[in-house]
């Protein structure tokens, strides 16, 4: 399979913060095909260990995705729901969701006023998630309990990919399935792959629920050294101009510089040993690495630096049009080149490799 294979199918299968199970039961089916051990935490993370020799490195990326939660079966059969993670609300009016019962998946739409009836001052009114309501073709509640919807079933977009001009991607949870991809073709290199540091790779659950899963997985596995895969805000479009240079197409990325700047305050400043690996590696190899440093963005690395006696931590990533959007849009290329990054920097990591900072 390959990488945009499994990007492709990843995207296909729904898994809100909590409830990853499909998910990880489609990568863990992957791993068993590349004959790698794994395991899963409580919480729900996938974990394969590979043995070496030198400080212990986590590779980690997140397969939840946002969406909602049934909050309420309306008279009508409507459902009203809470959000769950950074649900762009500009971006629900009109959108399929799934919604995951206890038994099996359902098609709804986010219910749209007619045009027709639409008043001027409500033309430009973006509604809250709280407020909107989800038409699943029910026309009372009992229709929809006989379904199967019962409060607190998980809601996500309908799963789509699109395949568009340059081999570029756009869909739904690209977000972080294109790290699961690339996490999964790094797995399968393993057999071929030089002597290297000891590696656990991790595929972490409620990423998108405020952070929890990878923090648990650093606890029990005790990294020196902590990688983390997620998309980098492509900054090549006129909105987003002003916050980078950041190019979809232009190949992965680090990020020395990121800040939450508002609600956790959290960020992560990189490991200079780290940042200077993949620099090097990436001039050896005439792979280009993008730069990125933004107050906005935060990943579940602000938590696992903080494990133990700490972590030396730096985020890599993929640059990654319309995030949070249905139709997050990633070129496969960035992807393949990060995969041949990170396969290309951990044998670097050999028993002397320094982590004082002097
Ligand atoms: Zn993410």
């Amino acid at each position: 399979m390959s990488l945009t294979g499994d990007l492709l199918a990843l995207m296909a299968i729904p898994g809100l913060s909590g409830h990853e199970d499909r998910v990880r039961r489609a990568i863990a089916e992957r791993l068993d095909a590349a004959g790698l051990a794994h395991r899963t935490d409580v919480l729900g993370n996938l974990i394969a260990e590979i043995p070496g020799d030198g400080p212990r490195v986590m590779i980690f990326t997140h397969m939840d995705q946002l969406g909602f939660v049934v909050r309420r079966i309306e008279d009508d059969g409507a459902l009203r729901v809470e959000r769950l993670g950074g649900v762009p609300e500009r971006t629900m009016a009109a959108q399929a969701v799934t919604v995951g019962t206890r038994a099996g998946d359902l098609t709804g739409v986010i219910a749209t006023k007619a045009h027709h009836a639409t008043q001027p001052d409500e033309k430009y009114v973006v509604l809250k998630a709280p407020e909107i309501r989800i038409d699943c073709g029910f026309s009372t509640r009992a229709e929809a309990e006989a379904a199967g919807v019962r409060i607190g079933d998980p809601v996500t977009w309908r799963a789509q990919a699109l395949e568009l001009a340059n081999g570029r991607i756009a869909g739904t949870s690209v977000d972080d399935r294109a790290g699961c991809a690339v996490l999964l073709d790094l797995a399968r290199r393993w057999a071929d792959a030089p002597p290297g540091p000891p590696v656990a790779l991790v595929w972490s659950v409620q990423e998108e629920f405020n952070l929890r899963g990878a923090q648990v997985a650093a606890q029990a596995l005790a990294p020196r050294i902590a990688l983390q895969i997620d998309l980098m805000l492509a900054t090549d479009t006129p909105d987003m101009a002003d916050r980078g240079d950041m190019r979809l197409g232009g190949g992965p990325g680090i990020s020395l510089y990121s800040f939450h700047g508002r609600g956790t305050l959290n960020g992560v400043i990189p490991h200079p040993a780290l940042v200077r690996l993949f620099e090097d590696t990436a001039a050896a190899t005439a792979i280009p690495l993008q730069r990125s440093a933004q107050t906005g963005v935060l990943t579940d690395l602000s938590y696992v630096q903080l494990v133990g006696e700490g972590v030396a931590a730096l985020d890599l990533g993929f640059p990654m049009r319309h995030s949070h959007s249905p139709v997050e849009m990633v070129d496969p290329a960035d992807l393949t080149q990060l995969a041949d990054l990170l396969a290309a920097a951990l044998p670097r990591i050999g028993p002397d490799f320094a982590l004082d900072r002097d």
